[in-house]
């Protein structure tokens, strides 16, 4: 047998973090049996999905310019629209991130007059600026496009007499958000999100039925377009990037839908036939090739850090036991020094920068000062080992990513062992 331990004491990990730590693991056995599963059914789902769209070493070419007939781009457009069950995709390193792609999908597909519908509460920060509500230049609402939206029950339940209620004749276009984001209401499943499209599509056919799928690819078996979505949207520096995509996002869906998003991505006219792939295009295809397990890495880390943290009183959402819809774990640290000290352990865990010491600062468009750990080869990746949380209470931190399993581990565990050196933890807990 390997003794691990010799390792971590390389750390400064102590025998009884570490021993800890070791029994809440020996708990989770049958989840971690599960997740692997779960990666196995959707790398054979990626595998299949390039070997239909014939992914050649040709693919792999860099292009520049107008990047016209660029058979890597095409190609890794087909593979997307075949993984996530669309009738078309947009991939592109000209798609800065998740919130460019989001913004894109609306303001293409959304004309003046028409109105956008969020039945499940308010969406990710950034896109308050997109829609309008919180006022900004070039935003939905300067374009005189409205915004309604329909709180949860409970912050858990969706409304259906509310929802049925805000459906009017403007309604163009539904958008619903998978992941929690960094709200503390769940996360919703593939099929309850199916559920609600169903019973909004009953009210308005025509109806347009985004999902924001950020942080939620290869969790589940299916994704949104399988149960009735027309179109979803995600940033590749998070799970579908693998890790190795060093920038892009995408769009799959409808014909139509992803046809208007390419128009407004580069000009009327032009659409999907222009757009390089530059020199990123491998790295895009690689990282889809790992994402299945790359996920499933960041998901067992974050089933670890809840069990870890709910073991020692802590609340953590999603609890230790719930079923999981995205890879983002958030703990109630309740004082402001254990989220200091919690994110110094994920800093000081990093492959990339871990002689840096995390420092709260002044973060724009926040109301409280924020501390964020990552020490990430991508800069801003989110499915690296990562951890932030806002100066106040509830002292909420918000974990996330990590590419392999060992790290992960070692990082929750290395968070601890910052907490208990600085007595936050104490021995009577562990
Ligand atoms: C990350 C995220 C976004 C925005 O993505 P960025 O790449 O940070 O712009 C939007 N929605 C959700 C749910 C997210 O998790």
């Amino acid at each position: 047998m390997i003794d691990l331990f010799e390792q971590y004491k390389e750390f400064g990990i102590s025998p009884k973090v570490y021993k800890y730590c070791e029994n809440v693991l020996g708990g989770l056995k049958d989840r971690f049996e599960a997740i692997d599963s779960m990666a196995e059914f959707n790398q054979l789902k990626v595998l299949k999905a390039m070997q239909e769209a014939k992914v050649s070493v040709e693919c792999f070419n860099k292009s520049t310019g107008y990047g016209y007939g660029d058979v890597g781009r095409d190609t890794l457009e087909e593979v997307y629209k075949n993984v996530f069950k669309g009738e078309d995709a947009l991939v592109r390193p000209q798609i800065t991130c998740g919130t460019h792609a989001l913004a894109l999908a609306l303001m293409s597909n959304l004309r003046p007059g028409d109105e956008l519908l969020s039945p499940v509460g308010k969406p990710y920060d950034t896109l308050e600026e997109v829609i309008g509500i919180r006022e900004s230049k070039g935003s939905l609402a300067e374009y005189n496009i409205s915004y309604r939206q329909v709180d949860l029950i409970d912050n858990k339940k969706f409304d259906y007499e509310g929802i049925e209620a805000a459906i009017n004749d403007k309604t163009k276009l539904v958008t619903i958000q998978r992941s929690r984001g960094y709200d503390t209401r769940p996360s919703f499943g593939v099929d309850e999100i199916g559920e609600l499209i169903s019973f909004i599509k009953k009210l308005k056919p025509d109806v347009i039925i985004m999902v924001d799928n950020c942080y939620g690819e290869f969790v589940e078996e299916k994704e949104p377009l399988e149960v009735g979505a027309d179109m979803i949207v995600g940033s590749l520096i998070k799970n579908p990037g693998g890790g190795l995509a060093p920038i892009g996002g995408y769009i799959v869906g409808k014909k139509e839908c992803i046809e208007n998003a390419s128009y407004r991505l580069t000009s009327p006219g032009l659409g999907k036939e222009v757009g390089a792939s530059l020199d990123v295009i491998s790295s895009m295809y690689q990282g889809l090739f790992m994402a299945p397990t790359v996920t499933a890495s960041a998901l067992k880390g974050a089933i670890f850090a809840a069990n870890v943290y709910e073991g020692l009183g802590f609340s953590a959402f999603p609890r230790g036991k719930d079923k999981r819809h995205d890879i983002i774990q958030a703990i109630e640290l309740r004082e402001e020094k254990a989220l200091i000290e919690f994110c110094k352990g994920i800093q000081y865990a990093a492959p990339v920068d871990s002689y840096v010491t995390p420092e709260p600062w002044d973060m724009p468009g926040y109301d409280s000062k924020v501390i964020m750990a990552a020490g990430a080869f991508i800069s801003g990746s989110s499915i690296e080992l990562s951890a932030d949380g806002p100066l106040k209470e509830p002292y909420n931190v918000y974990f996330q990513g990590g590419l392999t399993w060992p790290h992960v581990r070692f990082g929750i565990i290395n968070s601890l062992q910052k907490l208990y050196d600085a007595k936050l933890v104490i021995d009577s807990m562990l």
